[in-house]
């Protein structure tokens, strides 16, 4: 594989010891009821990371507990919003001063560039510092219209114990998308992160408790899905699940928390499409297209796994792209200059190759890559950046969220057919338009089903802007103000001025 851009192992220093997380329940850090614990792997170099607790149905009674108690009591929905505030500016001052420790194991973890995972704890530092504005903006609203008896005033109220439940593969950035916002809204949480990830979120429960966060306002539980985040969905004395995953798992959530009926949030998969019109500024265009499909090795919601070309650039861009691709430097996460790393676990290597296989057998023509990639020195899984064209839009590999650096050509001649593509897809959490004229690309904007349209650029967020997903994608927003509304609950209260009521009963 001379021809790829492959980054052998570097001289990069392991820790000596893996990290040993443990639930943090109460304000105290616990071991299992059960005592047991599992492992979590690195999918780059193959060593130990993590020894964590593995949670069970007493451990999560026992967060359960904390959470609800520290929150009828009252001790934190009762503080002011300066109060609130302060305590996240603290803890992202702690995660800009741990930024390197979090880092590493969040690398070490998921198997993403370090580079990456440093970006991603400064982009959630910056998340905390968003969170801790909005916090002393919380407000309702009067009403002084309802004639001369009545002044009605609505307001607003944090939704009580949320659990928060997050996936692998951004793991620090994800729980900083829910969290500081449940925070500053006055709830308290149980958090389980996804078992391949489990150290950062602990480490985050550490500059918590350092912060002065009060005991049981956070509260988080190790472990699988099995029994943890079944019990943190079905426990009645939660008020509301939000949820970063898949979708098939959403959809679980979504019937599990009907029986309590709590509030569900839910951020889930996205087949995400690039749209490329003849005027596209094709230099931009392409590095976008490479930089969306490849970056987090593909296992990204946002990922832009299919792009959609017009027929009279499309050899020119599948070309170009197959090009750029070659110089995309993939291989050991630990060397700063890498910007694709590992696969999370051999069985997911597995399935991407299968809709890569499945895709060739079905007329798709592979013009890159396709097969696992060898990293001089490391024991791990990698995927070669891969470029598939002549893909049609009933392909499985065109439908569903593969998860890996592979990217799908799809074509079109109109501007109608090009939307047709896009969202003939049951996901909508992202679209992109490439075109120099601001009707195209206005249009596209307004008639693509997708929570985000980026026109002339890909994956830029800002912790301003909301994020979501339409259709199978999700329901609820983060980020922005609507991040915050998510943990907000109205309440109506109606008084009577004077003694002016006249009676029901003469
Ligand atoms: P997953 O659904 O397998 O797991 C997510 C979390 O849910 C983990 O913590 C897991 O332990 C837990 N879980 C599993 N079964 C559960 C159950 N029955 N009840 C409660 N919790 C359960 O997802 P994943 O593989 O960790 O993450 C990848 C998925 O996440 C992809 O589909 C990706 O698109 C999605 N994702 C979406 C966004 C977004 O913002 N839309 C962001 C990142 C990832």
């Amino acid at each position: 594989m001379s021809e790829l851009n492959v980054v052998a192992i570097s001289n990069a220093k392991l820790p000596d010891d893996p990290f040993v997380a443990r639930h943090l329940i109460d304000g105290a850090w616990k071991d299992s009821a059960e005592g047991e614990t599992f492992e979590r792997v690195s999918p780059s170099h193959g060593t130990v990371v993590t020894r964590a607790a593995q949670g069970n149905g007493a451990d999560v009674d026992a967060a359960i507990s904390a959470a609800r108690k520290a929150y009828d009591a009252g001790a934190w929905r009762a503080t002011t919003g300066k109060d609130r505030a302060t305590l996240l500016l603290k803890v992202a001052d702690l995660i800009d001063r741990e930024r390197d420790r979090i880092a590493l194991l969040e690398t070490l973890e998921s198997g993403k560039p370090i580079s990456q995972a440093r970006a991603e704890i400064e982009g959630a530092a910056d998340i905390w510092r968003f969170a801790a504005s909005l916090a002393r903006t919380i407000h309702g609203e009067s009403h002084n219209t309802l004639g001369n008896d009545f002044l009605g005033v609505v307001l607003k109220e944090p939704v009580g114990v949320v659990s928060i439940i997050t996936p692998w593969n951004f793991p620090f950035l994800i729980v900083s998308q829910k969290l500081p916002f449940a925070l500053a809204a006055g709830c308290t949480a149980v958090i389980k992160p996804s078992e391949m990830t489990p150290a950062t979120t602990v480490i985050l429960g550490e500059l918590l408790i350092e912060a002065g966060c009060p005991a049981g306002v956070v509260n988080i539980v190790l472990g699988y899905g099995d029994p943890v985040g079944i019990a943190m969905t079905t426990d009645k004395r939660v008020d509301m699940v939000t949820f970063t995953g898949s979708t098939a798992v959403g959809k679980g959530i979504v019937k599990a928390a009907s029986e309590t009926l709590k509030k569900v949030s839910l951020e889930l998969g996205g087949k995400n499409p690039q749209v490329l019109f003849p005027d596209a500024d094709l230099d931009s265009a392409i590095d976008a297209i490479v930089f969306g499909v490849y970056f987090n090795a593909g296992e990204c919601c946002n990922s832009g796994s299919r792009i959609i070309v017009h027929e009279d650039i499309a050899e020119e861009v599948v070309s170009r792209t197959v090009a750029l691709s070659r110089d995309v430097p993939f291989g050991d996460p630990l060397d700063p200059s890498t910007k694709v790393g590992a696969i999370i676990t051999p069985d997911h290597q597995k399935k991407i190759d299968t809709y890569v296989q499945q895709a060739a057998n079905h007329g798709g023509d592979i013009r890159l890559g396709g097969a696992a990639l060898d990293v001089p020195g490391l024991k791990g899984q990698f995927y070669q950046p891969t470029v598939i064209s002549n893909v049609t839009g009933e392909m499985p590999i065109a439908r569903d969220e593969v998860f890996g650096p592979v990217l799908s050509v799809l074509t079109f001649k109109t501007l109608d057919e090009a939307i047709a593509l896009v969202n003939d897809a049951d996901y909508g959490l992202s679209a992109g338009v490439w075109s120099e004229n601001v009707h195209t690309c206005l249009e596209f904007a307004r008639r693509a089903q997708a929570g985000t349209v980026w026109t002339n650029t890909w994956m830029d967020g800002f912790a301003e802007l909301p994020f979501g997903g339409l259709k199978e994608s999700g329901q609820g927003r983060e980020l922005g103000k609507y991040g915050l509304d998510e943990f907000l609950e109205a309440k109506t209260v109606t008084m009577r001025i004077g003694k002016t009521r006249s009676p029901w009963v003469a």
